[in-house]
């Protein structure tokens, strides 16, 4: 079926997709400046330091409505604006580009296919918030990624599109990558920011947030990839156009990376307030082989799995965190019914397991100790004691852990529960000290 749709832009597949942030991805050369510059490519940056102050621009971003694409979808303007108001000094922005998602490469897409947007997008933030240097986090796993980066970074500073005097401007802002050695937790940003600096990619408590107090004590803006990616266009066609993208509190578009059970899969950029209904169904074809959708898993392993029955949700932040899931970095995995849930659960137990930082010990400890009771079960091993310990485990974990991969690593053990809650009960064993017991009686 993939093979049927390529070339058909009539398809729901290419028809249904509102593309923002990858408008040119595929259309130009990601290694010539020139075809950029021959698309519009850096007149948002052109138009921002000289026909705005950097004032405006926060108040362009914030009336825009953009939310924070890496997860947990914080409102960007008010990221900015704190930024901002920190007092005159040395300041910087900080690309995240640490896509660690099973299953995830939007991020990925965009840096290879358009680097020069993500370029630009950081000049324009650097300007808004008088920060002169930019760092590009970018994991080592993605080499094509990189080789693009450098050859972009040196062709906008021969341009005067990034450096010093950007457009003959007094405005100075270089940007420089630090490549991370493949730990999900540096995604964290407080972990990236130790990464960066050459220590050891441990989160830290917070506050102060990296906006007061970040990179080597400096106020410091970090932005996803697909977040600095909507910027330039917002620039350029205004917070009011962006506005009417999406729902009332959810604006614009969101990639995704489709995969699982599904016919058609791939990166699809659709805007916020699509059901999963349209995203599966339409777009993806549905379930290939007779099945039938059984859930659908987003935010990775910080999400969770939403069951058939909510498949006329809407894809925004609010709704899919009512329905125990969140929006995440753009893993969307369908599951049919042929799926063990609580075998999902697992895998994502195991990677969470697996990258944990181990600072603190509800999360390095009951990671481990909520995967070898899921593995239990699976093994049909475990009693109902032990699926009351799970229970009370995810509590703990969620409740104690110091980063937010310690307090979300329990979110697909507890959405699994919550909607499939029989599948687990099946697994169990009758407990034999209650066995016993009633056997002497
Ligand atoms: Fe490290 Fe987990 Fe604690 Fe985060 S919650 S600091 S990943 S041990």
């Amino acid at each position: 079926e993939a093979d049927a749709i390529q070339g058909d832009p009539n398809h729901p597949f290419f028809s249904r997709q509102l593309l923002i942030v990858r408008e040119h991805s595929g259309r130009i050369d990601p290694e010539r400046i020139d075809e950029y510059l021959a698309v519009g490519g850096y007149q948002a940056l052109h138009h921002a330091l000289y026909e705005m102050t950097p004032a405006e621009v926060v108040q362009d971003i914030t009336q825009s409505g953009l939310r924070g694409r890496g997860g947990a979808g914080y409102p960007t303007g008010l990221k900015w604006a704190t930024v901002a108001k920190m007092p005159p000094g040395q300041k910087y922005i900080i690309c995240n580009a640490d896509e660690g998602d099973p299953g995830a490469f939007m991020d990925r897409s965009v840096l290879e296919s358009d680097p020069h947007r993500i370029l630009e997008g950081m000049a324009i933030a650097g300007y808004a918030v008088g920060a002169t240097q930019g760092y590009i986090y970018v994991r080592a796993e993605y080499p094509l990624a990189i080789t693009r980066l450098q050859k972009a970074i040196q062709q906008a500073k021969r341009k005067h599109c990034l450096g010093a005097q950007i457009f003959d401007s007094p405005v100075d802002f270089s940007v420089e990558i630090r490549v991370g050695a493949g730990a999900f937790v540096c995604g964290e940003e407080t972990a990236l920011i130790a990464s960066v600096e050459g220590g050891r990619g441990n989160p830290r408590p917070r506050p102060p947030y990296p906006a007061v107090s970040g990179l080597h004590g400096c106020p410091t803006l970090i932005n996803n990839v697909e977040t600095l990616g909507n910027i330039a266009p917002i620039i350029r066609n205004g917070a009011e156009w962006f506005a009417g993208i999406g729902t009332e509190r959810s604006k614009g578009t969101k990639i995704f990376s489709l995969t699982g059970k599904i016919r058609n899969n791939g990166l699809i950029e659709v805007p916020m307030g699509i059901t999963l209904r349209e995203i599966v169904e339409e777009m993806g074809g549905g379930v290939p082989g007779g099945n039938s959708v059984k859930a659908i898993q987003t935010g990775g392993p910080s999400g969770g799995c939403i069951p058939d029955r909510e498949l006329d949700t809407p894809v925004d932040y609010d709704s899919l965190r009512d329905l125990g899931s969140m929006m995440g970095s753009g893993g969307m995995v369908v599951m049919d019914d042929d799926t063990s849930m609580v075998q999902v659960a697992q895998f994502y137990m195991e990677f969470c397991r697996g990258e944990t930082c181990g600072k603190c010990i509800p999360c390095r400890a009951g990671t481990v100790q909520m995967y070898q009771l899921l593995t239990k079960l699976l093994d049909e091993k475990a009693t109902k004691r032990d699926l009351d310990r799970l229970k009370e485990l995810c509590g703990m974990v969620q409740a104690t852990s110091l980063c937010g991969l310690g307090q979300t690593a329990p979110n697909p053990v507890l959405s699994t529960l919550h909607y499939f809650e029989q599948e687990y009960l099946d697994l169990l064993q009758p407990d034999p000290i209650t066995v016993a017991a009633n056997s002497r009686s």
